[in-house]
């Protein structure tokens, strides 16, 4: 990545072995980003960590080679049904793309793998577990499922990687999570991924982890200064036209658009691809070969615009995404932060638009307030509204160490219409956890 500072040490100087050096150059990978040049040397000592970072800083690299490396090192032989190393990862999509890089940085060291998650059959999962595996890439519910059925044992794990916890905690897998660690061998390396550190996080960690080194890089709260932010006022009723006019010209060449339910995700597509600008939905609704097909054509370059919820988006790796569209505001003003971390990614520039009309004005500076910056103005453009610009709401309680409740808030937005939906954020009726909720 080219912000990287040059007194950054080489892959080669952390110390990795030929093979994986030989895969980095094969990936185009030059130098360690940020959290890969403070977490490798860590990791290859055998130390746990507490690892601060968001998707796009490469953090997925910073723990597989060292993984990878160390399992190199060691012989060893697949045991049936047993896991060496253990990633557990909140969606679907994350975890197939964890285990597309264990392929990637493993190519040349042969190491077997495995992905497992629910929504799909789970025939092939077990079939290929059988044996063993180097590395197992899983969701908490169906890894707790084949557990229960006795497709794998985990009892001689002696790596676990929990990636994104913060977003394994809204989705309610705390509980499956210490369900897993339970059947762990005591004795092992256990690293910790999230990108923002609530409270429960923090207990998660101080009973998982032992003496972690601490990494961290960006802090959740500010955004990258590569993208350009701006942010047009709008009423309600001129959105889709507005966003229709901002996707047409061929600077837009790979957009992702926001929105706040899976409903409007899918108004949104349909007006885009009617008005020529050819356009996918992805949402928990859609079934996985839905989504992985939309993934797949973003990621070609065959679909030029996907339109996502916050969920349905988590881990969307694609590199060169030249602008993020927040058609709907986020009610979560840390879920501002992720969607336009979105664009901007390895070391590219990105811009972020959002529309706003006057009932989501008030997250709009929450969510000013919590990346401790204003969001420029556009008012040169033919949809303005001065009085969505004007609008005032009472202030919600939003910003740091905020986002589960506002989190919750969103999971009652269901199927509404967008702008009926807006409430003040951090309603308290919405403060409790339900044990398991659904991706919207
Ligand atoms: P991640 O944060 O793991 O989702 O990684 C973000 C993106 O950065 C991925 O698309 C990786 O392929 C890419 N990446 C990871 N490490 C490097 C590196 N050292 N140099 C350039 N790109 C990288």
């Amino acid at each position: 990545m080219s912000h990287v500072a040059p007194i950054t040490p080489s892959f080669a100087e952390l110390g990795l072995n030929p093979q994986l050096l030989q895969a980095l150059a094969q990936e185009g990978y030059t130098n360690p980003t940020p959290i890969q040049a403070q977490a490798i040397p860590h990791l290859l000592t055998g130390r746990d960590l507490l690892g601060l970072a968001q998707t796009g800083t490469g953090k997925t690299a910073a723990f597989l080679l060292p993984i990878l490396h160390r399992l190199a090192a060691t012989p060893h032989r697949a045991t049936p049904r047993c896991v060496n190393v253990l990633i557990l990862a909140p969606t679907r999509e994350l975890a197939s793309q964890i285990d597309q890089s264990v392929v990637a940085y493993g190519r040349n060291l042969g190491v077997s793998h495995c992905v497992i998650f629910g929504g799909v059959n789970q025939f092939h999962q077990v079939a290929a577990l059988k044996k063993g595996v180097d590395f197992l890439t899983a969701t908490p519910g169906r890894l707790l499922d084949l557990v229960g059925q006795g497709h794998i044992d985990l009892s001689k794990t002696s790596v676990l990687v929990l990636d994104e916890a913060d977003h394994m905690l809204d989705m309610g897998f705390v509980k499956p999570i210490r369900q897993i660690v339970a059947l762990l061998p005591a004795s092992r390396q256990t690293l910790l991924f999230s990108a923002t550190m609530p409270e429960e996080i923090s207990s998660l960690a101080s009973g998982l982890l032992r003496n972690p080194a601490r990494v961290e890089v960006t802090p959740p709260s500010t955004t990258v200064d590569r993208i350009g932010q701006s942010v047009m006022f709008t009423d309600a009723a001129n959105k889709m036209a507005l966003l229709k006019m901002l996707v047409k010209p061929p600077t837009v060449s790979r957009a992702l658009i926001f929105t706040l339910t899976k409903h409007t995700a899918n108004k949104v597509a349909e007006a885009l691809t009617a008005a020529g600008s050819p356009a996918e939905a992805i949402h928990g609704n859609k079934s996985q070969g839905q989504r992985e097909r939309a993934l797949a054509g973003f990621k070609s370059g065959a679909v030029r615009v996907l339109v996502a919820t916050d969920i349905a988006s988590r881990g969307i790796d694609v590199d060169d995404v030249s602008h993020v569209f927040n058609y709907d505001l986020p009610n979560v003003a840390e879920s501002y932060v992720h969607r336009i971390g979105r664009t901007a990614r390895a070391g590219r520039e990105g811009l972020a638009v959002t529309l706003c009309e006057p009932e989501h004005r008030a997250w709009l500076t929450a969510i000013e307030r919590t990346i401790g910056q204003p969001v420029p103005v556009v008012t040169d453009h033919p949809f303005h509204s001065e009085e969505a610009r004007l609008s005032r709401m009472k202030p919600p309680v939003m910003g740091g160490g905020g986002r589960n409740q506002q989190g919750r808030q969103g999971q009652g937005q269901g199927q509404g219409q967008g702008r009926g939906d807006a409430r003040p954020a951090g309603r308290p009726a919405q403060q409790s956890r339900g044990p398991q909720r659904k991706p919207r």
